[in-house]
């Protein structure tokens, strides 16, 4: 498959922007990208992080660190402001404005379809069914691929948000197959830590046409670091580095981000998925005893979607308890419908006191 054929034109035309970073080495005296020479700021971490310098546009420590925690070679790394970032500019440099489409599956991450907007991309939805448990409907998924002239990105997210469920293998390929030639599959894995099913990450030099999205926001618990890793085909990768920013991770990012998956990251991000998993059984077992509650679905995430008669008057009592949960109510096919998400032992045991007031209020 040619992904330069499916790219914009004008994207693969151009000349990208070369940075001093890239232009040259960042050892000796660098005089080649009007930095100050110190920092101003009179300080330990400033010195540490060279504050005063630009940082590395992808840093060999950081795209090795990604690559081995997402079992890929660094070829088929892209690290990004967040997977937000990835999204933006996979439909930069896919959607022709006026012209090409993106394909969701409603109800999913809101994203997607902001990032087509912005970029005046149209916008496919082939939506779930909440009856079928959300499932997709790749019958449906399949034929608009296949009719429609311009779909360059179908977005699947597993496990989804907000829904909580997973796509199967087989489903993925299948999409996969269709899009053969034609889109990119991007696969949101955002919360795939959380779930036992495999990351599809390793596919990706199996198949050209998948796009793997990676993040530190969720499992790895370190959203305010800003730390996505797009995994993809290297020719995808090479379009992406034309079109991002020049130095698009900040020295202090990279440190904090190497240090979230450095030491013994991995055995407290498998403990803190565990918790995650105790209390979100925990608190369907609670769920499922407030009758009030008209019906939740089985995650495979660290949130629960739920559905109750007013989602309005719930959100405003768990406020009135200094509890924000998430309001889903005026989507398609959510009315009704909260989402929480799996906090701390104390949080729980706050969330289900407001709930079970709540429930005590409605009989009252
Ligand atoms: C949270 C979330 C993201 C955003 O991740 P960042 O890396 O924080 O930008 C992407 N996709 C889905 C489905 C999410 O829920």
């Amino acid at each position: 498959m040619d992904i330069n054929s499916i790219a914009r034109p004008e994207i693969v035309a151009m000349k990208p922007y070369v940075s001093a970073r890239n232009s040259a080495a960042a050892d000796g005296i660098l005089l080649n990208a009007n930095e100050a020479p110190f920092p101003h700021v009179d300080d330990a971490e400033w010195r540490r992080l060279a504050l005063n310098r630009y940082p590395s546009p992808q840093p060999a420590l950081l795209t090795s660190r990604m690559a081995e925690l997402y079992g890929v070679p660094e070829s088929n790394v892209l690290v990004t402001r967040g997977s937000d970032e990835g999204i933006d500019l996979l439909t930069r440099v896919f959607c022709r404005p006026g012209r090409d489409a993106i394909v969701e599956c409603t109800p999913c991450f809101g994203m997607y379809r902001i990032a087509a907007t912005i970029q005046g991309a149209k916008v496919i939805d082939v939506p779930r069914q909440a009856g079928q448990g959300f499932h997709i409907d790749f019958d449906e998924l399949e034929r608009v691929i296949n009719e429609q002239a311009d779909v360059r990105l179908v977005f699947l997210t597993t496990p989804n948000n907000p829904t909580g469920n997973l796509v199967q293998r087989a489903d993925l390929e299948r999409v996969l197959r269709a899009c053969e030639d034609k889109a990119l599959v991007v696969l949101d894995e955002a919360y795939i830590e959380f779930c036992t099913a495999d990351s599809a990450s390793k596919l990706v030099n199996e198949w050209p046409q998948l796009v793997v999205l990676r993040t530190l926001s969720k499992a790895w618990a370190a959203a305010g670091v800003r730390c996505g890793t797009v995994i993809a085909d290297p020719a995808v990768i090479a379009l992406l580095q034309r079109v991002i920013a020049p130095y698009p991770l900040a020295s202090t990012a990279v440190d904090a981000a190497l240090q979230a998956t450095s030491g013994d990251a991995v055995s407290r991000q498998r403990k803190f998925v565990e918790a995650v998993s105790q209390s979100r059984s925990h608190l369907q077992e609670f769920l499922l005893k407030c009758d009030w509650i008209e019906a939740f679905w089985q995650s495979e995430a660290n949130f629960i979607l739920l559905k109750v008669p007013d989602a309005d008057e719930l959100v405003d009592w768990c406020a009135g308890r200094g509890i924000r949960i998430r309001n889903f109510s005026s989507q398609p096919q959510l009315e009704g419908c909260v989402r929480l998400t799996i906090g701390s032992n104390d949080e729980l045991v706050a969330l289900k006191s407001a709930l079970q007031a709540f429930g005590d209020r409605e009989q009252a």
